[in-house]
């Protein structure tokens, strides 16, 4: 690390648990960030300004007045670009030390075993169940860990799926089913700004607990959050025998 790298990252070099070592580690790791909504946008720029050495972004989608109040990597001047554009112009202004690549794509099963392939850790901040389900899939035939968070009107949840380890639940094993009837795209539900922001934070934590491996993380835990009482719910989480993907490996 060179002098300003020092400066910048110092209030992480005092901490005993990252060091700079730690802090090495985390300028030579690849995160990948599938979705730049309301929980990518914090969790990408924590991640940046943490000094993650490579962000690869994913998203489809183009910048839309109705997304402001929430996805806070995106401002005002970006509405019509695509959301990993314009995720990657902010996060390369916050830090322009990172790499930020950005896919501006609705992610396919084919593309993802390469994305996640070649990626330290993989964070889930997708909307629906089909590209859940897509990630989650990549992440236990590679091996990855992954960081799942998603939040709904005032209610959100965020777990991490360590599939490093043998004994690690996988999001299939919570969720079996393909294609939830409640699957509502989020064009038509409400979402209460800052909970994204609270999720998507924990997201980054997480990724990088699991990075440095410090601490311990949400595996085998699911976190629960209700914003209206702000209640905390946490629920242990099994590996299911029985799970059809993780049987596969
Ligand atoms: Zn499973």
């Amino acid at each position: 690390m060179n002098n300003r790298q020092l400066l910048r990252y110092s209030r992480h070099i005092l901490l005993p648990e990252i060091d700079i070592s730690g802090q090495e580690k985390l300028l030579k790791t690849h995160v990948l960030i599938i979705g730049a909504g309301g929980l990518g946008s914090p969790a990408a720029l924590y991640l940046a300004a943490s000094g993650i050495g490579k962000l690869t972004i994913c998203d489809g989608d183009t910048v839309d007045l109705t997304n402001l109040q929430r996805q806070i990597v995106h401002p005002s001047s970006a509405i019509g670009l695509s959301k990993t554009e314009s995720a990657q112009h902010t996060l390369s202004r916050l830090n322009p030390e990172i790499n930020v690549i950005s896919y501006p794509n609705h992610v396919k099963e084919a593309d993802l075993q390469q994305l996640v392939a070649v990626s330290d850790a993989v964070i889930d901040a997708s909307d629906n169940f089909a590209t859940r389900h897509s990630i989650n899939k990549a992440c236990v035939a590679l091996q990855k860990p992954l960081i799942s968070g998603a939040a709904v009107r005032f209610e959100a949840q965020v777990s991490v799926f360590d599939l490093r380890l043998q004994h690690s639940p996988c999001y299939h094993c919570l969720y079996p089913l393909h294609g939830e009837s409640e699957d509502m795209p989020c064009a038509i539900m409400g979402i209460f700004s800052p909970l994204v922001g609270i999720i998507g934070s924990i997201q980054a934590a997480e990724t990088l607990k699991i990075l440095l491996n410090i601490g311990k993380t949400l595996n085998g835990r699911l976190l629960l959050l209700d914003g209206l009482t702000m209640n905390w719910r946490t629920i242990k989480l099994k590996k299911d025998p029985f799970c059809e993907l993780c049987q596969l490996n």
